[in-house]
């Protein structure tokens, strides 16, 4: 038998970090090593597999991450940098999906991937995958002549906003369009005068009660208008994509990653 693959959560005692528990602890290839919460949290010490509510795992949250083959990271964008630059030391591949990240994070992640696996993905559905490029191909037909707008839905804890889904939407339509996405956005509009610009892209962002994430993209042209809508229904639609993305990275050579190779479909855009 093929030896099992060891994992880290980080955030574990989180919305995500709980669910990606009780699926390594359900997946017969994975072995949970570590259950990693920040300093100063009620939840360490506690067995994980009783927060999980599937019964005691043997592994208690701590903030050590041990010596895993891969890190699943669901926490916050602070932890980023010391945990790539820790994984980096000791040679451990990193799947995360923490979002709301800054530049000094995104710098961090290049830099680890020199030494190690790295994939960061703001959103680990496959559906999403595929929305990002169904949104760049319409962008690429008739993304100059038409209003494009984003909207985006989350549960009312969501700290970050626009999601980091959102976000990588506009990057994918703006690189097809061959626009500068930073310029293109508008999120959040409010005022007196908020006329369309030519080349907006606009954003706005819902919270509210326990929306696991919506995402709706709007391309309107005269008396006809394009909607491409994913629904993420529960968050096993991110969990089954990061233990995807950790069986998987786990034979890759240092690099920085998206979710769109372990899939094997084109990226598009920037490694995401
Ligand atoms: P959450 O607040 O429920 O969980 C985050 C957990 O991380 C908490 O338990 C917190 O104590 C812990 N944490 C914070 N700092 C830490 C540190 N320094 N070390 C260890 N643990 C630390 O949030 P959530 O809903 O689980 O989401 C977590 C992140 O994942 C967010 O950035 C969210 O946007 C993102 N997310 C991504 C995807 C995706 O597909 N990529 C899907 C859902 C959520």
């Amino acid at each position: 038998m093929s030896r099992l693959l060891k994992i880290a959560v980080l955030g574990a005692a989180g919305r995500m970090g709980l669910s990606v528990v009780r699926a390594v602890a359900a997946a017969p290839d994975l072995d949970l090593c570590a259950a990693v919460e920040r300093e100063g949290s009620v939840h360490l010490g506690r067995d994980i597999g009783e927060l999980a509510g599937i019964g005691k795992s043997g592994i208690s949250a701590s903030t050590e991450l041990g010596a895993p083959d891969v890190v699943i990271d669901f926490s916050s964008p602070e932890v980023m940098q010391e945990m790539l630059e820790h994984c980096s030391r000791k040679g451990i591949a990193v799947v995360s999906g923490t979002t709301g990240i800054d530049e000094a994070a995104r710098m961090a992640l290049q830099q680890a991937a020199g030494f190690i696996p790295v994939l960061w993905a703001p959103n680990l559905s496959i559906g999403v995958q595929l929305i990002y490029q169904l949104a760049a191909q319409c962008a690429r037909a008739i993304g100059p002549q038409a209003d494009i707008e984003v909207t985006e839905a989350h549960h009312r804890f969501k700290q970050d906003a626009p999601s980091g889904t959102a976000l990588q939407l506009v990057q994918v339509m703006a690189d097809a369009m061959g626009a500068d996405a930073r310029q293109s956005m508008v999120a959040g509009r409010k005022g007196a005068d908020c006329r369309r610009q030519s080349g907006e892209i606009g954003v706005s962002s819902m919270r509210a009660g326990d929306i696991v994430g919506d995402h709706t993209v709007l391309f309107a042209l005269a008396g006809e208008r394009i909607e491409l809508t994913h629904r993420a229904a529960s968050r096993d639609a991110f969990v089954n994509g990061a233990l995807m993305a950790a069986r998987w990275l786990a034979g890759q050579p240092p690099g920085l990653y998206g979710f769109a190779s372990v899939l094997g479909l084109d990226a598009t855009g920037p490694a995401t």
